[in-house]
C-alpha cells in the first residue's frame, strides 16, 4: 500500500511541515517507516526513519527541513526487506550532489527487466525498491540521454508496467504522476496559492485544501514557482490488447482507505455501507446483534444492520496503538498483534446470535481467533460475513498479499474455511454484488479475486514468472 504526499509552497507555509501533516493523516497506509525530502532551491535534504510519523518528525527535525517544496512517504513493504535502505523518499546523488528525490506508491511488474537494462548502462541501485527504480529511470534519461524530465516520465509510462502513484522532486520543481491504469489513488488540491498532493483526500482535508480532484491515470503535473502544467499523456494505445484502461484497486475501497476519503470518485464510507446492505440481502436467518471487526468493517456492519433492522454494537474494543494486523510484515508480529489488539465487551455477546462482520479474509489468522474470542465471551452463535469476495490470488500492484498458497480461500473450500474458523455460518460478498456497489464496475481491478491480471497479454508472462518465483522460494 504506502502513502505519498507532495507540497509546493508559494506562501510562507513550510513545505516539510505540510507534508508531515499529510503523512500523519495517511499513517494507516504504512507504519513501517516514513520520510520527507525537501528542496530549498539549492539542494535537497532528507530525513527518514523506521516507525511512525509522529515519532520521526519532531519540531527540531522539521526546522532543519526548511524549503519551499517537499515530498514524503509512509511505507509498508511490498518489495525489499524492512530496513532503512528500503524506506522512501529516495535521494538520488549525481555529480552535482543530491538534486533529485522520489516517493512512490505501487508495485512494478517488470522490475527485473528494467533494473537489468539500467544496470547494463552503468546505473547502480542501493535498494530493491520500486521507487528507486522509477527515480533512477527518470534521472538516467534526463542526465545521460538529455531528455526533459517530462519526456523521461512519458517514456517511463511506456516502458514500466504496474502500479505507481509518484512524486518526484528537483531543486526547482515538483512532479506528480500516476500510472496509466490508475491502480493507486492520487489526489491534487490547492491551499491558497500552494499545491498539495496526497494519496488520499483525507490528507488534503487536514491541509484545508480546496479544488480537490483525483489526478487522471497517465497524468503528469509539473509545479514550479512561476508555473503549473498538467499533461494528460493519453497512453491508451500503448496498452494494445488490454481491456479498458482504468484498473483502480477495488480493495482500496473495501479495506485500505480511510472511510472519510473520496477515492476513484467514490465516497469510501458509502461503498462500504452498500457492501453491508448487499451482504444482508441474501441472509434470512434470525440474529440478535451485528458486530464489526473494527475499524475497517464498521461501515460494512452498519450497512448490514440497517438493512436487517438489527442493532449494531461496537462490542470488540480495539487497541489503536498496536497497528493493523494485515500490514505487519511477519507472521510472529501478526499473531501477537491479534491477541493484543481486541477485547470483547461480554454483555453484548452473552447468549446472543451474533453476525460478525469483517471486510476481508486473507490468511484467516485474525478472524479465527476472533470467532473463538466472541464464543468465549458467551455468544450462542457466530455468523461470519465478509465484505469482499474470497481472496484467491496474490496482488502484484502494491498490496502485500501473501503467496497464493498462504491465502486461505486458495487452499480451502468455503465450507472447509467455516469449519476451520468454527463459525456457525460463513458468507462472502460475490464479485457481482461488489460490482453493484461502485458507479462504474468496469474501472476496477478484481485480480486478487478472479486472477484476471489487468496487463497486456505479452506481459502476463511476468505475472506467471513472479508466481513461479514465489512458489520456488517458498
Ligand atoms: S489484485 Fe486486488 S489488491 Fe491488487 S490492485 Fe487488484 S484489486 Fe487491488
Amino acid at each position: 500500500m504506502c502513502g505519498i504526499s507532495g507540497y509546493f509552497s508559494r506562501s510562507t507555509q513550510p513545505a516539510a511541515s505540510q507534508v508531515m501533516l499529510a503523512l500523519y493523516a495517511q499513517q494507516h497506509r504504512g507504519q513501517e517507516s516514513c520520510g520527507i525530502a525537501v528542496s530549498d532551491g539549492k539542494k535537497l535534504r532528507l530525513h527518514k526513519e523506521m516507525g511512525y510519523v509522529k515519532e520521526a518528525f519532531s519540531i527540531q527535525t522539521l526546522e532543519k527541513l526548511s524549503g519551499f517544496a517537499a515530498i514524503g512517504h509512509v511505507r509498508y513493504p511490498t518489495r525489499g526487506a524492512s530496513a532503512i535502505c528500503n524506506t522512501q523518499p529516495y535521494l538520488i546523488e549525481t555529480l552535482s550532489g543530491p538534486i533529485y528525490a522520489i516517493a512512490s506508491n505501487g508495485d512494478i511488474v517488470n522490475y527485473d527487466e528494467i533494473a537489468n537494462e539500467l544496470r547494463v548502462k552503468g546505473v547502480h541501485f542501493s535498494s530493491k525498491n520500486d521507487g528507486e527504480l522509477l527515480g533512477r529511470f527518470i534521472v538516467y534519461h534526463h542526465e545521460r540521454e538529455g531528455m526533459e524530465i517530462v519526456d523521461a516520465i512519458k517514456l517511463l509510462m511506456k516502458r514500466i508496467k504496474g502500479a505507481y502513484s509518484s512524486v518526484f522532486l528537483t531543486r526547482e520543481a515538483l512532479y506528480a504522476f500516476r500510472d496509466i491504469q490508475g491502480f493507486r489513488p492520487m489526489m491534487f488540491g490547492r491551499v491558497g496559492d500552494d499545491i498539495a498532493i496526497a494519496s488520499e483526500s483525507c490528507a488534503l482535508d487536514i491541509l484545508r485544501a480546496r479544488e480537490m480532484r483525483e489526478m487522471k491515470p497517465g497524468e503528469i503535473e509539473v509545479i514550479t514557482r512561476r508555473s503549473e502544467r498538467s499533461i494528460d499523456t493519453e497512453q491508451q494505445p500503448l496498452l494494445g490488447n488490454t481491456p479498458p484502461r482504468l484498473r483502480h484497486c477495488v480493495f482500496e475501497l473495501i479495506y485500505f482507505a480511510r472511510p472519510d476519503s473520496t477515492q476513484f470518485d467514490e465516497y469510501v464510507y458509502d461503498v462500504r455501507h452498500k457492501i453491508g446492505a448487499k451482504l444482508a440481502e441474501h441472509d434470512d436467518f434470525e440474529a440478535d446483534v451485528v458486530v464489526p471487526v473494527p475499524d475497517s468493517a464498521n461501515f460494512i456492519a452498519m450497512g448490514y444492520a440497517n438493512a436487517k433492522n438489527l442493532p449494531m454494537h461496537l462490542a470488540l474494543i480495539r487497541n489503536h496503538y498496536v497497528g493493523r494486523t494485515f500490514i505487519r510484515p511477519d507472521q510472529y508480529t501478526r499473531d501477537e498483534s491479534v491477541r493484543q489488539k481486541f477485547n470483547p465487551l461480554k454483555d453484548f455477546f452473552t447468549g446472543k446470535r451474533v453476525v460478525l462482520v469483517d471486510d476481508s479474509m486473507v490468511r484467516g489468522t485474525t478472524i479465527r481467533k476472533l470467532v473463538r474470542m466472541v464464543k468465549g465471551a458467551g455468544a450462542a452463535e457466530v455468523h461470519l460475513r465478509i465484505g469482499s469476495p474470497p481472496v484467491r490470488y496474490s496482488c502484484y500492484y502494491g498490496i502485500d498479499t501473501p503467496t497464493r498458497g498462504e491465502l486461505i480461500a486458495n487452499r480451502m473450500s468455503i465450507e472447509d474455511i467455516r469449519t476451520y474458523l468454527d463459525a456457525d455460518s460463513l458468507k462472502y460478498l460475490t464479485i457481482e454484488d461488489l460490482q453493484t456497489c461502485v458507479h462504474d464496475s468496469s474501472h476496477f481491478c478484481y485480480a486478487c479475486f478472479d486472477g484476471n491480471y489487468p496487463l497486456p497479454r505479452d506481459t502476463q508472462r511476468l505475472i506467471r514468472e513472479k508466481e513461479e518465483r514465489q512458489t520456488t522460494s517458498g
